[in-house]
């Protein structure tokens, strides 16, 4: 049984509506396909570089059906700034492929999980984001803030079950949002700048 938080829940939802009082998601996108792919591209990357290329990326292939039949090197090239440009391109055009087949786009966590280059964390965002259903999707950026403000220990399964046992679904998320903000922007990995950081009873500080 994991130890309880000393922090206070209720003090940490303020502070992190103080400190991100318009959180949003910061990936760009107009429709379901285009969220997916954004967010299928997102992973070790800047949401800001995905947005510069799925600009690009959508202008030229703005449905799965025109994906699906891309010249794989082509779709290389626009998605290069990204880095692990090669398997990203073969996974969006394969989960393009599938989409094309299925005809339609899942709207469950399994139904999405089984699409190419979509692990259990893009399809909470997808979720959340689009569908609204309540989930925490738990990144490299949850995952750490998690840690340090002693919500949860353990696996990234832990961890997301940790917090949404922790947070009535009301707050999933904006959870969600916050503490991916946090960890961009503040509570960073090699230097966390405690003193910008309005959560005044975090144990790591
Ligand atoms: S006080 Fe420091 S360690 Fe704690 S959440 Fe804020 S930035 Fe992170």
């Amino acid at each position: 049984m994991r130890k309880p938080s000393l922090i206070s829940l209720n003090q940490l939802i303020k502070s992190l509506d103080l400190m991100f009082p318009n959180a949003k998601c910061e990936l760009n996108y107009n429709n379901l396909f285009e969220l997916i792919i954004a967010v299928s591209l997102s992973s070790q990357t800047l949401d800001k570089r995905v947005n510069e290329v799925t600009k690009i990326l959508f202008s030229k292939y703005p449905t799965y059906k025109e994906l699906s039949k891309a010249d794989i090197v082509d779709i290389e090239t626009i998605l290069k700034p990204l880095g692990m440009h090669k398997i990203k391109s073969k996974n969006i055009i394969e989960l393009s492929k599938k989409l094309d087949s299925l005809g339609v786009i899942p709207n469950t966590l399994d139904g999405l999980m089984s699409l190419p280059g979509v692990g259990r964390k893009c399809a909470n965002v997808i979720l959340s984001e689009y569908f609204k259903i309540p989930r925490i999707a738990v990144d490299t950026h949850v995952y750490r803030c998690s840690m340090r403000l002693n919500l949860a220990t353990g696996s990234i399964l832990d961890v997301e079950r940790q917090l949404m046992d922790l947070f009535e679904e009301k707050y999933w998320y904006y959870m969600h949002i916050h503490l991916v903000l946090l960890g961009r922007y503040i509570c960073k990995a090699k230097n966390p700048l405690c003193d910008k950081c309005l959560i005044k009873d975090c144990p790591s500080r």
